[in-house]
């Protein structure tokens, strides 16, 4: 089946083996994220491995995304879980004590971040429970009391937001520093960064990889992230619109519309962008979607995202192999509908552009079988994908990472790595290996484009169509023998 939009699947308990991680591969998984709120390095290195295993298994690519956890506020312990209603006053204390009810009305509790609490200002909003209980800000100063505004039981280390105020915390933990070590020692292909604030939390992060091309995803969850979004965007390889956290941070009624905007943002830019959360939540325990969730994913896929992301549908839930081949279904159904073509309606980002864009009209202009792009960086892969032609690209790289990143772009197809320096050989490869997976379509035409001198990054300087004939010249040049 053939789709454009990838498949990013979380892997937890339900699907870490690599029976189950082929089952998500052969389904149209083409990511997997290690979430590193849960789970020890261990754990994930094993997962890791399997990914790898699986991958081999299935002489294929797919990429992976290591998702840093950062400061998630939480309250502290309680003695008991408070029964708050509306009217109630919670007071927040600097002191780590375990939280319990003063009188009838008034309770009292800790935060893992006790420094926030001189940033609150009065009648700002605190949010408990992820989002589930709101309380108003009715004093400051050395400790903050809050009033309840509706009723909620309240456990202990529930989640809690401060959507009015600017924190301004480093995002990057003492844990997450060591996660990501972990991340640029066994090279993942992807670090996604948790509660970023503005440009200066990714720039923070890109120091940590020190020096490893790993690429770097901002997760939009913070109102601030969304005031913020050009600086971080610029200093970002990619966006995810994480519309779990996002929801609690905004009005809940703006997570749409945001969400059409990042993506647009994210397009415009040529940065690849994951919408994220709840996509088909309903599946973790049932085995069929709810209609709202379908069309969450179409919408999606409408939108412009490159990818779409399963969570707890795939780490913990009943089937993640029948979740993942449900996504796949609905991209596919939905892609038939897409708005392609964008060469008119995107500005040119620098002077290689005119080539990207030629190289997809004449691609879908043609009806071309693919397009071959070798590409050093990847870059071009990322330009020609920008343009959303119908055709598919089909991507050739030097590198093995470069290959593994594209897993992430919308349309693009990585299918293996080719070493090779002289353009005509170039060209005989591709299709070769085309042809031994058995997807080369011999009457062709396709394009290929490369760049000459081979390595180059920007350098495409040739565009090739090859028809029928060629494509069988080129399958009988004689091959370089190894002595
Ligand atoms: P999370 O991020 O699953 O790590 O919280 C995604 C989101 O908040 O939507
Ligand atoms: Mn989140």
């Amino acid at each position: 089946m053939q789709k454009r939009t990838k498949i990013l699947a979380t892997l937890g308990p339900a699907s870490d083996t690599i029976e189950i991680i082929e089952g998500l591969i052969k389904a149209g998984a083409n990511m997997f994220r290690l979430n590193f709120s849960h789970g020890s390095h261990e754990y994930h290195l094993n997962t890791l491995n399997n990914i790898r295993k699986a991958m081999e298994n299935l002489n294929t690519t797919v990429a992976v995304l290591q998702d840093i956890s950062g400061p998630k506020v939480r309250l502290g312990d309680l003695k008991e879980p408070f029964e708050l209603r509306k009217g109630d006053t919670i007071r927040f204390v600097k002191d780590d004590i375990v939280g319990y009810q003063e009188s009838e009305t008034e309770y009292v509790a800790s935060l893992n971040y006790p420094e926030l609490l001189d940033k609150v200002k009065k009648d700002e909003y605190i949010y408990l429970y992820d989002g589930t209980i709101r309380a108003k800000v009715i004093e400051t100063g050395a400790q903050v009391k809050a009033e309840i505004e509706n009723h909620g039981k309240l456990g202990s280390r529930k989640g809690v937001n401060f959507p009015n105020t600017i924190i301004d915390i480093d995002v990057i933990t003492e844990k997450d520093e060591k996660d990501i070590a972990w991340g640029v020692e066994n090279k993942v292909d992807y670090f996604a960064i948790s509660f970023v604030q503005n440009k200066k939390d990714m720039e923070h992060a890109r120091k940590l990889l020190n020096g490893y091309h790993g690429k770097l995803i901002a997760k939009i969850e913070k109102f601030d992230a969304v005031e913020n979004i050009d600086e971080i965007m610029e200093a970002s390889d990619g966006l995810m619109v994480a519309r779990g956290d996002l929801g609690i941070e905004v009005p809940y009624y703006e997570v749409p519309t945001i969400q059409k905007r990042l993506i647009k943002k994210a397009n415009a830019a040529c940065k690849p962008v994951i919408t994220a959360t709840q996509m088909l939540l309903s599946m973790t325990e049932n085995e069929r979607a709810t209609r709202a969730e379908i069309s969450d994913v179409a919408n999606a896929v409408l939108d412009g995202t490159d990818v779409v992301m399963l969570s707890e549908e795939s780490a913990v839930g009943t089937d993640p192999i029948n979740v993942v081949q449900t996504m796949s279904n609905i991209i596919a159904k939905t892609e038939e509908i897409y708005n392609f073509d964008k060469q008119s309606k995107l500005a040119y980002l620098d002077e290689f552009d005119v080539i990207q864009g030629t190289v997809t009209k004449l691609a879908d202009d043609l009806g071309a079988k693919g397009i071959l792009a070798l590409t050093s960086s990847g870059k071009s892969a990322m330009k020609i994908s920008r343009y959303r032609p119908k055709t598919k690209i089909l991507a050739f790289s030097h590198k093995r990472k470069t290959l593994n990143s594209l897993c992430a772009i919308w349309g693009v197809y990585p299918i293996t790595v080719i070493k090779e320096g002289q353009a005509s050989k170039m060209i005989q490869k591709m299709l070769k290996n085309l042809e031994s997976r058995n997807i080369l379509d011999k009457t062709g035409p396709y394009i290929a484009t490369i760049g000459y001198p081979a390595g180059i990054p920007g350098s495409t300087n040739t565009i090739k169509i090859l028809t029928e004939g060629e494509i069988e010249y080129y399958l009988n040049l004689p091959t370089n023998k190894k002595k």
